[in-house]
């Protein structure tokens, strides 16, 4: 018999065939390849991707479920907490020859976190298809001047095509959850030269701190700071700026902070102005 869901495991199964299908249909698995899911569950998306693809790997917390999982012949079965697999060590991923493809339906109390760790992973997937709260693809897929457009739109376009795939409804998950769905599909892409992740997650989260106020009161002072202000427009809000921007700028930042800590002497060698 079934197991209950665990409401601790963010457990809503998918029961709606014609979504499952849309899900399948729009990964569109191929024998071959690399095919990771997170939070298989009962299996809903699972055995239909098995079934194209001859091989998968599933990534389960439930020790309950992962031992049913086992079960199943072609699966590869990690019984971890997802936060906590590396990505580029998976048998999957072995040598680097195939870049994984990543299908979940996540457990929605810690979708963001997953998304953050699937980034530091990135330059080992080929694409990633997941389904989350609908007022997160919302966020992910917002284009600038759009009152979605914020901190985790920046932080995931600049690394990936995000693009929204569909909507899903309560109805189609044993139990319902109390929010609407969305599948997103997000495939990466070159990262930009010059630019840190860490400078530019700093830089964004200070830029959106008051979304609703000149970026000058916020981002100008944070750049003057840093003595990397340039042409760098802050008579904006934060929402009008977009990625490309913010990576130029992010990548300014760190060229000023460089030449910033250089030795006195090479400073004044280059002609700066001394405080
Ligand atoms: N994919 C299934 C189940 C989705 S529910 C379906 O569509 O029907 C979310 C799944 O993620 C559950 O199976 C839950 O046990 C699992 N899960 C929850 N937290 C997890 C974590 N930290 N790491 C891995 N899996 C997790």
């Amino acid at each position: 018999m079934a197991q209950h869901p665990k409401k601790r495991f963010g457990q809503h199964f998918l029961v709606d065939p014609g979504v499952i299908d849309a899900i399948v249909r729009a990964v569109a698995p191929r024998p071959g390849e690399a095919l990771v899911e997170i939070g298989p569950g009962r299996g809903a998306i699972t055995m239909p991707l098995l079934e194209r693809c001859g091989a998968l790997t599933v990534i389960e917390l439930d020790r309950d479920l992962a031992a049913r999982l086992r079960r199943t012949p072609g699966l590869e079965v990690v019984e971890a907490d997802v936060l906590r697999v590396d990505f580029a060590a998976l048998p999957a991923a072995a040598g680097g020859a195939r870049p994984l493809r990543i299908v979940g339906n996540l457990p929605y109390n810690i979708s963001t976190p997953i998304l953050f760790h699937l980034l530091q992973s990135v330059d080992r997937i080929a694409d990633q298809h997941v389904m989350l709260q609908k007022e997160v693809v919302d966020r992910m897929v917002a284009r600038p001047g759009r009152k979605d457009y914020g901190r985790l739109s920046v932080m995931l376009q600049w690394r990936y095509e995000v693009e929204h795939v569909l909507d899903v409804a309560p109805e189609a998950f044993d139990p319902p959850p109390r929010v609407d769905s969305a599948v997103v599909r997000m495939a990466p892409k070159p990262a930009a030269a010059g630019v840190d992740p860490k400078l530019l997650g700093e830089l964004v989260t200070v830029a959106f701190s008051q979304r609703r106020k000149l970026l000058r009161h916020t981002l100008g002072r944070w750049l003057d700071e840093r003595g990397a202000s340039g042409d760098f427009d802050v008579q904006r809000r934060a929402e009008e700026v977009p990625v490309e921007e913010y990576l130029r700028l992010a990548s300014d930042v760190a060229k000023a902070t460089r030449e910033g800590s250089a030795p006195p002497s090479r400073r004044e060698g280059l002609g700066r102005e001394r405080p």
